[in-house]
């Protein structure tokens, strides 16, 4: 809606004007669809909130077409095109029949009073990060961790209070949290509520907050968990401690810990889901004659894999049941072993009149290579075992 400075007399305006467009509701809008709608427009447009001379037009527009339009009769008169303004014998104001409580419920809602708040509240819960070994995050492991957390003053035992003292009712809102005041406003009389700002809507003053915790009845301290880390968990799983984040205002519960597990790089494994990957370069030799791998787990134990006779480039041996174990069962994946076969780079004279002999063996002395249906390089498939 664009709108012009120059004042135009009310009648045409409110005539000239949708009240269910000035609404932003559709023509079947129920009664409470209306009601939300204006109490939406209001609390922006309401002069208390807004003082600028254009808004408070515009609101007196939206007041007008909520005032037609939550009235039965009034709506009925306006949907068959009369004025129902004119039919009330007034211009801009309210008629008869327009209860005032009905603007102010719009307003403000009508959950009565709220009534003083309470000084104790549940403490936040709280995110830690632990870096964790990957033969920790496997095997599992007990951690002790430093957490900086509030815990309840010793000194006041959550009260806020000085030793000795109590808090007392606030002077200002009698212990109600609230206040109210009575404005004059176009509408008439308006009375608003809101929390009371001496007490902060707790209906009591804490005259000598505890010197300890300035009042808060917590007090920030570190302390040290010792967390215990499940076999099998994987980097980004959550543990939760209850109870072990920081204690509430007012000695409020505390809320819960969560320790995120990160698993820090191993340079030998690599996990991808509950398998151990790991690489093993094979002179061509060996890979040729066949020969026993022994590997070092993660636990340090020892573990031989045999590579047998014509070993590939990028085959995989698997010893299975050496993985990773289930978070929930028994069952253990498996470890691994890629296989990258290494061709001798530096040749004595000795070693390569050998190896010409052995091609000139296997008639490979003129060999030239040929195409292969494997598509995709050796490295390219380590490189996808390990990123899945
Ligand atoms: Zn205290
Ligand atoms: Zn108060």
């Amino acid at each position: 809606m664009i709108r012009g400075n120059e004042s135009v007399s009310e009648a045409t305006q409110s005539m000239s004007q949708d009240y269910y467009e000035l609404l932003g509701v559709r023509r079947d809008a129920s009664a409470e669809e209306i009601k939300k709608a204006y109490r939406r427009l209001a609390r922006t447009l309401h002069p208390d909130v807004n003082p600028d001379p254009e808004t408070h037009e515009r609101f007196k527009d939206v007041t007008r077409a909520y005032e037609v339009l939550s009235d039965p009769k009034k709506r009925e008169v306006y949907d068959l095109g009369g004025d129902p303004m004119a039919a009330a014998g007034q211009g801009a104001g309210f008629g008869p029949g327009f209860s005032f409580t009905d603007i102010m419920d719009a307003f403000f809602g009508s959950s009565g009073s709220r009534g003083p708040r309470s000084r104790t509240r549940r403490g936040q819960d709280a995110l830690l990060r632990l870096p964790v070994q990957l033969s920790e995050a496997v095997f599992g492991a007990v951690k002790e961790i430093n957490v900086d957390t509030a815990v309840v003053c010793q000194s006041c035992a959550g009260a806020g209070a000085a030793p000795g003292t109590s808090p007392t009712t606030c002077p200002v809102c009698e212990g109600r949290g609230e206040v109210s005041s009575v404005q004059r406003s176009f509408l008439g009389q308006v009375m608003t509520t809101r929390p009371c700002p001496r007490c902060q809507g707790f209906g009591t003053i804490i005259p000598n907050p505890c010197p300890e915790c300035a009042g808060e009845g917590r007090v920030l301290s570190r302390r040290t968990l010792a967390v215990k880390i499940p076999a099998g968990v994987d980097d980004g799983t959550r543990i939760q401690l209850s109870g072990q984040g920081e204690v509430g205002p007012g000695g409020g519960p505390a809320g819960d810990l969560y320790v995120e597990i990160q698993v820090e790089p191993h340079e030998v494994w690599s996990r991808q889901s509950s398998d151990l990957h790991c690489t093993v370069k094979l002179p061509m030799t060996a890979a040729a004659l066949g020969t026993t791998i022994t590997l070092e787990t993660l636990d340090k134990d020892t573990v031989e894999v045999e590579a047998k006779p014509g070993t590939q480039s990028g085959q995989e041996l698997v010893i299975s049941g050496r993985g990773v174990p289930h978070l929930s069962g028994s069952h253990r994946g498996d470890l691994i072993v890629h296989v990258v076969v290494e061709t001798p780079s530096r040749l004595d004279a000795a070693q390569r009149e050998l190896l010409t002999e052995l091609a000139r063996l296997r008639g490979e002395e003129k060999a030239s290579g040929q195409f292969t249906s494997e598509r995709r390089g050796v490295f390219s498939r380590i490189r996808d075992a390990f990123n899945g």
